[in-house]
């Protein structure tokens, strides 16, 4: 059975990575899929095909998240394309890393507006659509150093926690109208972006997660197909961590 049959997806910055990793997951479900992405028109366009191939609806759009009227933009040309939006990720977010000392004023705006910002404008977009279908869930990406904190994450960490209080927020104004909205906290998701670090440092992280490995990309990806499914129907307000035991 596919647990997303007929359903709808929005995933914000899809042309890599985690993303990328849901986008196909979803597709392996049934899900139809909308993505976007910031600059990476090949890998989009080469996801495009990819999810096309599974039979489903696939389309990519380049749309910057952190800005509110491309936001509500996207949503509409999404709808009139697709139809309708039972599923948003809000996964794109960035690092801009650096001790506070040294940390711009510019760096610590730009994580906000990107990580931080981009879940208010695509929420807003879609929770009207939403509630005149009475259904839809809503996954935000955090991460755990948003529950932790972490030297030199300042920016990161505070926009990532604000996606916590923002999460748990949406769920009690929207569970009346049958609209879920729950996070998930990845601890160390190996991707092109931890790549380009050095294996022995990427192998002393590994050996301190209790699971004695970093995640992948599908770990992430087969949560968020939990929380978007009807498997979850009564799970809102929530932090899933997909860590590997990190914190615990
Ligand atoms: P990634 O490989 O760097 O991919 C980031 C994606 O976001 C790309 O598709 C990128 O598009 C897109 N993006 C960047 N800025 C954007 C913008 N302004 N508007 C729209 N899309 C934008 O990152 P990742 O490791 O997969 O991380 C995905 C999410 O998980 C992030 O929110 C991250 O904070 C979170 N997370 C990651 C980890 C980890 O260990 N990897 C751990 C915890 C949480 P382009 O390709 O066009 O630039």
């Amino acid at each position: 059975m596919k647990l997303l049959e007929n359903k709808i997806a929005l995933i914000t910055g899809a042309s890599r990575g985690i993303g990328r990793g849901i986008a196909l997951e979803f597709a392996k479900q049934g899900a139809s899929v909308a993505f976007t992405y910031n600059s990476s028109t090949e890998a989009a366009n080469a996801l495009e095909k990819e999810l096309s191939s599974h039979g489903i609806k696939a389309k990519g759009y380049q749309s910057n998240a952190a800005i509110f009227d491309a936001a509500q933009s996207l949503v509409d040309e999404v709808i009139k394309e697709f139809g309708k939006i039972d599923i948003l990720i809000n996964n794109a977010g960035i690092t801009k890393d650096n001790l506070l000392m040294r940390i711009s004023e510019e760096d610590f705006d730009k994580v906000i507006e990107i990580n931080l910002k981009s879940v208010f404008n695509l929420t807003k977009a879609v929770i009207r659509p939403m509630m005149k279908q009475r259904s839809g869930s809503i996954i935000n990406m955090s991460s755990v150093v948003g529950v932790k904190g972490n030297a030199g994450q300042t920016n990161y960490a505070a926009s990532k926690a604000g996606i916590l209080g923002f999460t748990k927020s949406v769920a009690l104004e929207l569970g009346s109208r049958n609209i879920r909205c729950n996070a998930i906290a990845p601890g160390f998701i190996e991707t092109e972006m931890t790549d380009k670090l050095d294996e022995k440092t990427v192998q002393e992280w590994r050996n301190a997660i209790p699971l004695k490995r970093g995640g992948k990309p599908e770990d992430v990806a087969n949560a968020c197909v939990f929380l978007a499914s009807d498997m979850s129907s009564y799970i809102t307000g929530q932090t899933m961590h997909v860590d590997g035991g990190m914190l615990t």
